[in-house]
């Protein structure tokens, strides 16, 4: 007798107990495909959806450096190989105190299916430390990326498994995690993406994610006969993913009025325009401090403690920050004040009963996988010029982000309606990339 939903999850929570983050990823794409085993028993049968929430491998390792004042440090590193059915293995790197086993599996599952979006080759990992850069200098911020790359050197390689940056990981970390892999291995290879442009990285790379997520907001939008153009933005966060957001609203004729790091989030009613935002990314990349400085410095309202969505005023809403930032509570408020559109710049910003209840109010709703798959979307890219040993321009590269953001809007769009759901991008982004998983799956045998 074949499984049903009830059970597969059961088994899931009790294989991974306590990683509740990894139980939420995994319902939210079984409770969309579950009803396709009707039309494809098969998959049940091969244990497909059994076989995808095992990751293929899971390396975790010790991190010993030595700190500026001379004191040994240990952290744990991770990396989770979920998935290489449709490419080699590929997703970002996080550091964060928070990251855990949990964290990490359901980022990686994410990844598998986001990836399978973009259209591309590409498998889905992930990785990371418990690392905290903040407060760190570049010195140890180095010392900490050379001993982590000391380990992942021996499991990474361009043709199986080429790591990326996300939360914590930017510009500066790539750069020493790249310099001490060459070291090792007396090799340049494209084994990292977001590199920088002088040594392999692509133009368009950084922008990629928050551009990414606002062209998929404008295709929702457009769907309706409408456009950005004219609307208010909110946004949380303003790390890599938020500025680069508020850039693409501003270029398609938007205004973003919110910004938020972990203490709070600033209002600007007057819109944060190129030359504010300039600012943010010193703030933010440079100087590395907090977004209280915005209100003091710009003269407008700050609210500690806060998240940006009871503001009024908008119709448009993009988490950019982090899991789990946009609960139940929040999304009555978007309602109440008029959302139309929800697109997680983030990966799984939304809760779960927040996300149903969105779609239920008749807001638009884009799921991370789909919305926010830009940035590996253009990680793609940046592999296949290292491949040809090439670089193309700003323009081409931004054409194609375009034209991968509207494909990926297509694919969900078309999936929702052919499952009878129309205007549901989470049973559309999740039927649609597990498909493409599925099929390569059983086509490659029981390995
Ligand atoms: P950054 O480290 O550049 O910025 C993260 C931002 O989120 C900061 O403003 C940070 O504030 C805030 N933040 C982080 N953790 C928390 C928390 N626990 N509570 C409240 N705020 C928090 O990361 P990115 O912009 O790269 O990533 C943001 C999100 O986008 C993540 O979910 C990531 O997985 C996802 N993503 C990123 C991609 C990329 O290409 N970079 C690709 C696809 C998805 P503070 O400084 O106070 O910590």
């Amino acid at each position: 007798m074949l499984q049903t939903l009830h059970e597969f999850m059961d088994d899931v929570v009790e294989r991974s107990a306590a990683q509740f983050e990894f139980h939420q990823a995994v319902r939210d794409v079984a409770e969309s495909v579950w009803p396709l085993f009707d039309r494809y028993p098969e998959y049940l049968e091969e244990k497909i959806p059994h076989r995808m929430v095992q990751a293929e491998r899971i390396i975790i390792f010790r991190v010993p450096w030595v700190d500026d004042t001379g004191t040994v440090q240990v952290n744990r590193g991770y990396r989770i190989e979920m998935s290489s059915a449709i490419g080699p293995y590929k997703g970002g790197l996080r550091f964060h105190p928070s990251v855990n086993l949990g964290i990490l599996k359901f980022l990686a599952f994410e990844q598998v299916y986001k990836n399978a979006l973009t259209t591309l080759p590409m498998g889905g990992g992930k990785g990371g430390a418990d690392f905290d850069p903040k407060g760190r200098t570049d010195h140890e911020v180095m010392r900490f990326c050379q001993a982590f790359m000391s380990e992942l050197f021996r499991h990474i390689g361009p043709h199986t498994d080429i790591p990326a940056g996300d939360i914590g990981v930017g510009a500066r970390e790539i750069g020493y995690l790249f310099g001490q892999y060459k070291k090792l291995a007396n090799q340049f290879d494209g084994i990292l993406t977001g590199k920088g442009t002088a040594w392999g990285g692509s133009l368009i790379r950084p922008e990629s994610t928050g551009y990414g997520t606002v062209y998929f907001t404008e295709e929702m939008l457009r769907a309706q006969g409408d456009t950005i153009h004219g609307k208010t933005v909110l946004i949380s966060g303003s790390g890599n993913v938020a500025q680069f957001a508020v850039e693409n609203v501003n270029r398609l004729g938007g205004t973003a009025v919110t910004l938020s790091d972990s203490d709070g989030f600033i209002h600007d009613p007057g819109g944060i325009d190129a030359e504010k935002l300039d600012w943010v990314m010193n703030l933010k990349n440079v100087r590395r401090g907090r977004i209280s400085e915005y209100a003091e410095h710009f003269g407008v309202g700050y609210y500690a403690g806060q998240k940006p969505w009871g503001v009024e005023g908008a119709q448009v809403a993009l988490p950019c920050a982090t899991q789990n930032e946009l609960d139940v509570e929040e999304a009555k408020h978007l309602v109440a004040n008029g959302i139309r559109v929800v697109a997680e710049g983030a990966n799984m910003p939304t809760y779960p009963d927040a996300s149903r209840l969105l779609i239920d109010s008749g807001v638009l709703f884009g799921p991370g996988k789909a919305a926010n798959a830009g940035g590996v979307a253009v990680s793609g890219l940046e592999m296949a010029q290292n491949a040809a040993f090439t670089t193309w321009s700003r323009e081409e590269v931004d054409a194609k982000l375009l034209g991968i953001m509207t494909a990926i809007h297509r694919s969900c769009r078309e999936t929702a309606e052919e499952f009878g759901v129309p205007n549901n991008y989470v049973v559309g982004a999740n039927i649609a990339a597990f498909r493409k998983v599925a099929g390569a799956m059983m086509d490659q045998g029981v390995v």
